[in-house]
């Protein structure tokens, strides 16, 4: 991985630019350029071909001034200690930026999980929560689902957690199926918080999102929902999206339920009829209202940024956007929503799900909803406010550094009454 796309250097440089700007404490400044605790363990894993697999993986805490630390386990074959880190950075300040009452952790395991079966998939899960027990709980650090991780593997973690402790904690994760008490509306929440941003972003752009063409991403959770809910909410048409393997482009509208069928019984969206084949690169450049990354990180960079078309770039992804890019898009005019914002609605029904399980009463998907749209509407209204408060000052910051200066300044003022500097 080079420097310049290293995710931990980056989240360092968003957060020192946003320090800049705000004018940010030097100690609090210090503390928070480091997570408090990293992890690193080694797991064992009998394979279906009779070997042992030592499987590597983390869980770092970033900060938890506000709360337990918060935020998703991802498998991955490129994970790294740095990806983790950066990762539960964002993941303090879109708690932070969300006002929900935690602090920021990341979890994840170098592993492929398309070659391995369900078995060693659960093997590898539950020797995962052994191995860092001590660290995780409802009160301490709380994981949920995140990259190639599902709610059956935030059942059978839950599942081992409770029979080291001797008795059933559900909200020691999130993300959980219904049957374990996950919560209503929690497995498409990433994308329908994601859709109630765009909803705000359009109307402040004066753009028509019932005649809009949108380009998707990445054939994950938050990307499938996203295809599905910016037609279902807003009657916007989906020309492009892609997967690990390339794109489609259908200028006339794509139909999620062939590609679903592509993806499932060929592998990938590309093996769909009717639709003209184009690369991961070239879906970010098409010639759209929105572009929706929501894949992996690093998308959107200095190489790219300045052939994006884009009126709206929504980040359900984390970090799709590196920093060389921000400078570029914002003098193009391209309004670029933040992850930490945009994606925050994943975290949110976590935390509701976590509220549930704690409380052991239970919410309908109505009433999730209505707390999701009315919490991210207004992170969305603050870092509209806090972008006019700097431009009145004749400063001209990116929606990113708005967002940053508010999640920042609540987690220093938490350590600060704390007495932490
Ligand atoms: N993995 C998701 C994220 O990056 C959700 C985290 C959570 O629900 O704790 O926001």
């Amino acid at each position: 991985m080079s420097e310049e796309l290293n995710p931990f250097k980056i989240a360092q440089e968003q957060l020192d630019k946003a320090a800049e700007v705000m004018k940010l404490d030097k100690h609090a400044h210090e503390i928070l350029r480091e997570p408090m605790q990293e992890v690193a363990v080694h797991m064992p894993v009998k394979m279906r071909d009779g070997n042992t697999k030592v499987f590597n993986g983390f869980r770092v805490l970033y900060n938890n001034a506000r709360g337990p630390g918060k935020g998703g386990i991802r498998f991955h074959p490129q994970e790294s200690i740095d990806t983790v880190r950066a990762l539960s950075a964002w993941m303090t300040w879109k708690c932070s930026l969300a006002n929900v009452p935690y602090g920021g952790a990341k979890g994840g395991i170098i592993c492929d999980t398309k070659s391995m079966n369900d078995v060693e998939i659960e093997a590898l899960s539950r020797g995962y929560i052994r191995a860092i027990n001590k660290f995780i709980g409802p009160q301490i650090d709380v994981p949920a689902p995140d990259v190639y991780t599902t709610p059956q593997i935030m059942a059978w973690m839950m599942d081992e957690f409770s029979k080291i402790q001797g008795h059933n904690e559900f909200g020691v994760i999130t993300g959980k199926p219904l049957e374990v008490w996950g919560s209503e509306g929690r497995g498409d929440a990433t994308a329908t918080g994601g859709m109630y941003v765009l909803r705000e972003a359009a109307k402040m752009q004066k753009i028509d999102l019932k005649n809009a063409k949108i380009a998707v991403q990445g054939f994950g959770n938050a990307g499938t929902f996203a295809f599905t809910l910016a037609k279902e909410m807003f009657g916007s048409k989906v020309v492009a999206i892609s997967d690990s393997n390339g794109g489609v482009y259908n200028p006339k509208g794509l139909d999620f339920e062939k590609l679903r069928e592509a993806k499932e019984k060929k592998g990938s969206v590309q093996d769909a009829k009717d639709v003209e084949k184009i690369s991961n690169e070239e879906l970010l450049e098409l010639d759209v209202d929105v572009l929706i990354p929501a894949a992996i990180e690093n998308q959107v960079t200095k190489r790219n940024a300045d052939k994006i078309n884009a009126k709206i770039l929504l980040e359900l992804a984390n970090g799709p956007v590196t920093p060389d890019a921000d400078d570029i898009l914002m003098e193009r005019g391209v309004l670029d929503m933040p992850d930490f914002l945009v994606n925050s609605g994943g975290v949110t029904v976590s935390y509701f799900e976590w509220v549930q399980n704690i409380a052991g009463y239970y919410w309908e998907a109505q009433e999730v909803y209505a707390k999701l749209d009315k919490i991210i509407t207004k992170s969305f209204n603050d870092v509209i406010a806090t972008r006019k408060a700097y431009a009145d000052k004749k400063m001209k910051i990116a929606p990113r550094t708005a967002a940053y200066i508010i999640a920042v300044d609540r987690v220093a003022k938490a350590m600060k009454a704390r007495g932490w500097y």
